[in-house]
């Protein structure tokens, strides 16, 4: 019986979670030294990971107050972000640690597709349907001149003094 190769985070993660190693084993499936050597595994794999990281500075965002719109302007625009400050402004992606190679080759990330209108389908509705739409579309257009006609003769009957 062949049994799936066993995930050495997963390994990793069930004896982080309290499981004994025999325990995990029983969990994946798997001998108890195939256990020893995936949390090996895995705990190299993050150590490495952790060294890779090490030279790469955390950024703290700084969010301007109020809405975050696409209408927002950055809080520093009167002044720049200090070089080698660990700020990074969201809306303009820029921060005080461009200067640095990690930053060179990072792009911005791809912005939102827009969202492509959706079309009413007027083939999709019946004669019957179609003719009550010109209808009301009519009957609210008719609706709109009767108000605007109201609102020019009150706002005439106004003007004249005395009435
Ligand atoms: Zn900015």
């Amino acid at each position: 019986m062949s049994r799936p190769t066993a995930d050495p985070r997963h390994a990793l993660a069930l004896l982080s979670s309290g499981l004994t190693i025999a325990e995990v084993a029983k969990e994946l499936g798997c001998s108890r030294d195939t256990v020893y050597r995936l949390v090996r595994e895995s705990r190299a794999a993050l150590d490495k990971y952790r060294a890779e990281r090490e030279d790469v500075p955390n950024l703290e965002p700084t969010f301007p107050r109020g809405d975050y719109t696409p209408a927002t302007t950055c809080n520093h625009d009167k002044q720049p972000i200090p070089i080698r400050s660990r700020w990074y402004c969201p809306i303009c992606d820029r921060s005080g640690l461009d200067h640095l190679p990690f930053f060179q080759n990072a792009r911005p990330l791809p912005k939102d597709p827009k969202p492509t209108p959706e079309k009413p389908t007027a083939k999709a509705l019946t004669r019957r349907e179609r003719r009550r739409l010109q209808f009301a579309q009519a009957e609210a257009a008719r609706a709109r001149r009767v108000e605007r006609r109201l609102i020019q003769s009150m706002a005439a009957r106004q003007e004249r003094p005395g009435t």
